[in-house]
């Protein structure tokens, strides 16, 4: 059976020891195969905004470390689940619940829930955990994670996501967290905003993908990089470039800067 996004949280569980009660998904055996024999410090969960399998591919060399890492590693195409909107289909990724069983639909929602991220739940096991997210979503996750890191788009989304990677970095580095998730939005920005021909698709992957190239640079301890996305494009007049394909991207791949030559094994 296919996997989809229910999926990501009870995979992480697994690496990490413990289990999410009453879960919908199932753990992604190949990727506890391939992290059987790794030595890994710390798990950072990457979603890229808006990006189904189809445009993916065909943003092919503007997201070339992100297919270097996916070369390095393991790539999939999991299904992404109904309404294919920001908060519902993040809500699903990080606590592996159904939206109809999170009932995460708008930002409001998440800031009065029962329902435990992963995040949550690590942090509750020891493991320190954190998120770098746009303010609102982090002032919600304030005192049930380890460290919630709000971002204000205040000088645009690429300088938005600059900001969220370098604070990514520092989260790992200087704060001990084990477990960090965040949300890279420049794709997403530029269908409902800005884009007029694919080579704003293709600028915008770029914006992503040098942010890609900074936390393959500056993470120093090894680290499982877990790449996905909330939804394919759902802006209408660029739904084209999905293929009515409703799959998401995800990618594994483990990165040690004592190894290898490109800072990978
Ligand atoms: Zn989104």
């Amino acid at each position: 059976m296919k996997y989809t996004q229910l999926d990501i949280a009870p995979t992480i569980s697994s690496l990490l020891g413990f289990e999410i009660p009453d879960k919908d998904g199932r753990e992604i055996k190949e990727i506890g195969a391939y992290c059987a024999d790794k030595s890994i410090d710390q798990i950072l969960l990457i979603v890229v905004d808006g990006v189904g399998a189809a445009l993916y591919k065909k943003l092919d060399g503007a997201l070339a470390q992100l297919q270097a890492l996916s070369d390095d590693g393991l790539f999939f195409e999991i299904h992404s689940l109904p309404p294919r909107i920001t908060t519902p289909n993040i809500g699903t990724i990080l606590t592996g619940y159904a939206p109809e069983h999170h009932l995460l639909y708008k930002v409001a929602d998440t800031f009065y829930t029962p329902v435990r991220s992963i995040l949550e739940i690590a942090s509750d096991n020891g493991i320190k955990s954190g998120i770098v997210i746009e303010l609102l979503g982090a002032k919600a996750m304030l005192n049930r994670v380890d460290l919630a890191i709000g971002v204000e788009n205040l000088h645009g989304i690429i300088d938005y996501d600059r900001r969220i990677t370098d604070l990514a970095l520092k989260a790992f580095s200087l704060e001990g967290i084990r477990l960090l998730m965040i949300h890279l939005r420049a794709i997403d920005n530029c269908a409902h905003h800005y884009a007029t021909a694919w080579d704003d698709f293709a600028f915008s992957a770029r914006t992503i993908d040098k942010n890609f190239e900074r936390i393959c640079r500056g993470l120093c301890r090894p680290t499982l990089i877990l790449v996905t996305s909330d939804h394919p494009i759902h802006v209408k007049k660029w739904a084209h470039l999905e293929d009515n394909n409703a799959d998401v991207p995800l990618i594994a791949s483990y990165l040690n800067v004592a190894t290898g030559p490109n800072k990978r094994e």
